[in-house]
């Protein structure tokens, strides 16, 4: 199945440059900005500036560029955040939602830094 990308959505007009955000750090193909509704002290989304819905949608159909690019962009913004254990930094813990399971609110791909308190368990079960 083809992959349907919203050009609409909210963090598609913060890349056109038509809502402000909170800018941690860009390259070529990356952007990381803070979280408008922080969920832990440290909250940054790191988006593709490509059009990607999903995870495995821009595994998939992404330029080796843009995933290298992509991937460090992640590694240097927990850097730049401290939150890199054994560094001073307490850890930080990567999420990426995907569609109606995993409860994903953007369809543009975004990975979630959270970090500066403690996280507790990875998931709560609601049945
Ligand atoms: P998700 O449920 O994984 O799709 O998460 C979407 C995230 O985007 C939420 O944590 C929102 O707080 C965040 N968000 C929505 N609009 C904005 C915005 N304009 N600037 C920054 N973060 C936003």
């Amino acid at each position: 199945m083809p992959y349907n990308y919203d050009d609409q959505n909210i963090f598609a007009r913060i890349l056109r440059g038509e809502i402000p955000n909170k800018t941690v750090l860009e390259t070529e193909h990356t952007l990381a900005f803070e979280d408008i509704n922080p969920q832990a002290p440290v909250h940054v989304l790191v988006i593709p500036k490509g059009p990607y819905v999903t995870y495995d949608h821009f595994a998939t159909e992404a330029t080796d560029a843009e995933i290298v690019d992509y991937i460090r962009t992640i590694g240097k913004v927990c850097e730049m955040l401290g939150v890199r254990p054994g560094e001073g930094g307490g850890g930080y813990r990567t999420i990426s939602n995907a569609g109606e399971s995993g409860v994903q609110e953007v369809p543009h791909l975004h990975v979630h830094v959270l970090g500066g308190r403690p996280l507790g368990r990875m998931l709560q079960r609601r049945d």
